[in-house]
């Protein structure tokens, strides 16, 4: 056989597949990694033995001789050239199979979406569980899919490829996917391109950012709140610097005051404040604000853009770091103008009543005294002549001198609570506490209008259920108001009628006193009007004499006792007034006296 056939036949040999070496009759090798073998081949009607090392199902050489010496040792190499190889082979392999498996581990396990596409068309080669998870696609079934069909917005996809295409390197790229129900996923986009099987693909890693999104919109949705509230709240709010600059003002603060916000920012505070204010600010103000960190209702007049001057409270918070060192402020500033105003015009309006009602009082005090030192003169000469008279007067003389002491009697009657009243509405009432017998009081009072009950056969009864404790109150003011109540059961009732005083001991302990009539009673669209002084709730033209200032000082004396007092009343079936006092005696404080007052005011 000449060499050069040999040597085509052996380039052939080695290039042999699997398939001609079973031609030979090689079966015993096939599948295995390494084996070498005789076959006896005819070469120009010769038989020659040939051998030859298989492996991994691929001749790998080819040896034709027929020095079997030379074979055998040739055959030694061979072996160890295979077993080389194999080693190599099944090292490498093993190497693969476990940077694979790392991969897996990796890919399989991580949470975020792992995948690889080719640049040609896209297509899908492998994705991660992650991928299917956060597109909504069924696990296994991202593979044959488009990585483009997962664009939210198709057009992102053109030039992230022309960038890749470009650097070969993308990384976190903010995107829109598009989820399986349509739905939009923003994402981070990376990858890389590299070869795959001999073609270019993309190495991708997506990071689902829809929780970071969502709580992103979250926070830029509270700070807008924020600012809106901060902007349009009506009430001034500014921002200082430890030197006193603004550093923010809201959009009120700006339209209340009249300023743009460039005339305002870097400006110091008290460039805003009236003299007197700018003065405070600079020297105890803003240094005190620095030491405390807050400040509350600061009293400071700041001037609009056109010179009008506002009343203000400012009340103001500082922010320092951990260390002490100033962070910044937030101040808050009311315009009180309106009610500095407001305040200013009442104390006016109080000083003046004041002095009406001083006046007032005065005049009517000076006037009742002045009607009742005549009316006294008339009352006495009246009283003279009634018991001159003798019998030698005509009926009518007689019957005039008695309508000159009557009307004189009540004359003096209202003059008299006139004045009282005047006095308790100038605050002139002095009490005299004592600790007194009120069933005595009672007894008292009820002789005092025993007379005219008897005449309408009105019957009087005291109701004490028991022996009464003592009580300390002013005894006087309390059988004034026992009076004017008892003296009322009687005036507005039938003939025929009842009035009761019933002491009811309640908690506390209290003591009230009920005096209840069986009269005419208050129809109840007059009980509003009962208190008013000189509103005899149409009684006025009847015969029943009176003032209608009676309960009007009753109820002020109430007050001013410290007790509680009410009315319950029917038409036409009766009415109970009842004076309740405490048995705890506590002195009727000073604020009571002035709580009086100021009702009889
Ligand atoms: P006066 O009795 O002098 O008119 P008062 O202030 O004591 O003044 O009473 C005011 C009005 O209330 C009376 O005019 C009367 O119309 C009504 N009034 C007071 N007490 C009673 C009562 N016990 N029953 C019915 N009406 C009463």
């Amino acid at each position: 056989m000449d060499y050069h056939k040999f040597k085509n036949l052996f380039k052939f040999a080695t290039m042999v597949p699997i398939g001609l070496a079973l031609l030979f009759g090689l079966t015993s090798v096939v599948g295995q990694t390494l084996a070498e073998g005789f076959v006896n081949i005819r070469v120009q009607g010769v038989l020659m033995p040939i051998l030859m090392g298989i492996s991994s199902g691929t001749i790998i050489s080819f040896l034709v001789t027929r020095n079997r010496r030379l074979l055998a040792g040739q055959l030694e190499i061979e072996r160890n050239l295979a077993q080389n190889l194999a080693d190599l082979v099944a090292e490498r392999t093993a190497q693969l199979s476990e940077s694979e498996e790392k991969f897996r581990l990796i890919a399989e396990t991580s949470p975020n979406a792992i995948s690889i596409s080719r640049v040609s068309d896209g297509l899908l080669r492998y994705a991660n569980p992650a991928s299917s998870k956060m597109l909504g696609v069924e696990n296994g079934t991202m593979v044959g899919r488009r990585a483009q069909d997962f664009y939210f917005n198709p057009e992102e996809r053109a030039p992230l490829m022309a960038r890749l295409q470009e650097t070969g390197l993308i990384q976190n790229n903010e995107i829109l996917l598009k989820k399986v129900d349509g739905s939009p996923l923003p994402v981070l986009f990376s990858a890389a391109v590299a070869d795959f099987g001999g073609e270019p693909h993309l190495f991708i890693e997506v990071i689902d950012i829809s929780e970071r999104k969502l709580a992103e919109a979250a926070l830029a949705e509270s700070e807008s709140r924020h600012r809106k509230l901060y902007n349009e709240t009506p009430v001034m709010l500014h921002s200082i610097a430890a030197d006193g600059t603004i550093t923010r003002e809201s959009d009120f603060w700006l339209a209340h005051l009249g300023y743009d916000r460039d005339e305002v920012i870097g400006k110091s505070i008290t460039d805003f404040q009236d003299e007197q204010s700018k003065e405070y600010s600079r020297n105890d103000g803003i240094p005190q604000f620095l030491e405390n960190g807050v400040r509350s209702n600061v009293p400071l007049r700041f001037v609009k853009k056109n010179g009008e001057v506002i009343d203000t409270l400012l009340s103001a918070l500082l922010e320092r770091d951990e260390d002490g060192n100033f962070l910044g402020s937030l101040s808050v500033i009311l315009d009180i103008t309106a009610q500095k105003q407001t305040e200013a015009a009442l104390v006016e309006a109080e000083a003046t009543a004041q002095q009406a009602s001083a006046a007032k009082s005065e005049f009517l005090s000076s006037v009742s005294h002045e009607l009742r030192t005549p009316l006294n003169a008339i009352l006495g000469f009246g009283q003279l002549l009634e018991l001159d008279m003798d019998g030698e007067a005509s009926e009518e003389h007689q019957s005039h001198v008695r309508h000159i002491l009557e009307s004189g009697g009540h004359l003096l009657q209202l003059i008299n609570q006139v004045l009282e009243l005047s006095q308790i509405e100038a605050g002139k009432i002095s009490l005299s506490l004592e600790t007194f017998d009120p069933e005595r009081v009672l007894e008292e009072c009820k002789d005092m209008v025993q007379e005219r009950a008897r005449e309408n056969q009105i019957a009087l009864t005291i109701n004490t259920g028991g022996k009464l404790p003592f009580i300390t109150t002013d005894k006087l003011r309390f059988r004034q108001i026992i009076l004017n109540l008892l003296s009322n059961g009687v005036k507005y009732n039938r003939t025929g009628g009842s009035v009761t005083i019933n002491c009811e001991r309640k908690a506390g302990p209290r003591l009230r006193f009920n005096i209840i009539d069986t009269g005419f009673g208050i129809p109840k669209d007059k009980q509003d009007a009962l208190f008013e002084p000189f509103n005899r709730l149409g009684r006025e033209s009847g015969e029943i004499d009176g003032t209608g200032i009676g309960l009007t000082i009753t109820a002020h004396l109430m007050e001013i006792l410290d007790g509680d007092f009410g009315f319950e009343s029917e038409e036409d079936k009766g009415s109970t007034f009842w004076a309740e006092f405490s048995l705890d005696a506590p002195a009727p404080t000073a604020e009571a006296v002035d709580a009086g007052r100021a009702s009889a005011d």
